[in-house]
């Protein structure tokens, strides 16, 4: 029986060859440096189109893509640690194609289900209202949120200038210009300059949470390649989330929604905080696809 993934490189044409020959040792070389083997085919796929289907079927990439520029990336992904993510300057998230550049946290898979939990809590309204999305990098969040759900308007708050330029691009892209309103500032303090801003239906944030000495020991990519802004939550991981307990109720309507992400094990704490605030019910915690608690969410009393 044949393996599937072997291939029989003399049968392909010569471009396939030879994109083969280089797969082969972009594999070797990522497999000696700890890095998963399935980068390559991911930066084959961007940059050439190439699918593991058109190797397995030995058909050329539908792009031309030159060798040394598939190595020159490669080579700054595996010595230089940066993600491809930043280095393509894109990502697929959800059904979104979204710019990512190192201003901003690149989206993690786990964070789609943060949008399916802030979409379930607006379905309790009988009509969408207004949301406010807290630390929002590059849009990821409201972008999600907004493309499926028409009628509903979202503030998206970051307090780094760079990043809301990201944002803006993304939310350009899926023309969501009428829906979404980008603001600079310091988490609610950016709804303070505005006087006629109605109650909230839900706060959402995917906000810093990893204790200041984790993120020390972080992968270099994710340590010294994403900003320490979007990942750095203080001595606990939880100044950010602390802060938005203590400050969203001012801002939300009753029965309004309070929704984060949060670490494995921070879940019971703040649980706990909102639930000594006195003024949210409601307090759940949901799980990742991993069965770790890493959402929590209440409603304002
Ligand atoms: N989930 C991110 C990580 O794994 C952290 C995101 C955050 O702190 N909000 O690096």
């Amino acid at each position: 029986m044949k393996l599937i993934g072997a291939i029989e490189i003399e049968k392909m044409d010569e471009t396939a060859a030879a994109i083969e020959r280089w797969r082969q040792q972009a594999i070797r070389q990522a497999a000696s440096l700890g890095v998963d083997a399935a980068e390559v085919d991911w930066l084959l796929r961007e940059l050439a189109g190439w699918t593991p289907l058109d190797r397995l079927m030995h058909r050329p990439p539908p792009r031309r893509c030159a060798i040394e520029e598939l190595d020159k990336l490669w080579q700054q992904r595996l010595q230089h640690n940066i993600p491809l993510q930043q280095l393509l300057q894109t990502v697929t998230w959800r059904r979104l194609q979204l710019t990512v550049t190192d201003a901003v946290l690149i989206p993690r898979p786990e964070t789609e289900l943060l949008v399916d939990l802030a979409l379930d809590c607006l379905a309790e309204f009988s009509q969408p209202g207004l949301w406010v999305e807290m630390g929002t990098g590059s849009g990821a969040i409201s972008v999600g949120m907004a493309h499926e759900s028409p009628e509903l308007s979202v503030i998206a708050v970051d307090t780094s200038a760079e990043a809301l330029e990201v944002a803006a691009h993304n939310v350009k892209r899926y023309k969501l210009e009428q829906q979404i309103s980008l603001v600079q500032g310091h988490w609610f303090d950016a709804l303070l300059v505005s006087h006629d801003v109605p109650l909230l239906q839900g706060m959402v944030s995917n906000p810093p949470y990893i204790p200041s000495a984790v993120v020390e020991q972080l992968a270099p990519e994710v340590r010294d390649r994403e900003p320490t802004l979007a990942l750095d939550g203080g001595v606990d991981g939880l100044v950010a989330i602390r802060h938005l307990i203590q400050e969203a109720p001012h801002f939300l309507q009753s029965g309004g929604c309070w929704l984060v992400e949060l670490m494995y094990d921070q879940a019971a704490e703040v649980s706990r905080l909102l639930a000594e605030d006195g003024r949210y019910r409601r307090i759940e915690s949901h799980p990742d696809l991993d069965g770790n608690q890493r959402f929590v969410s209440a409603r304002r009393i």
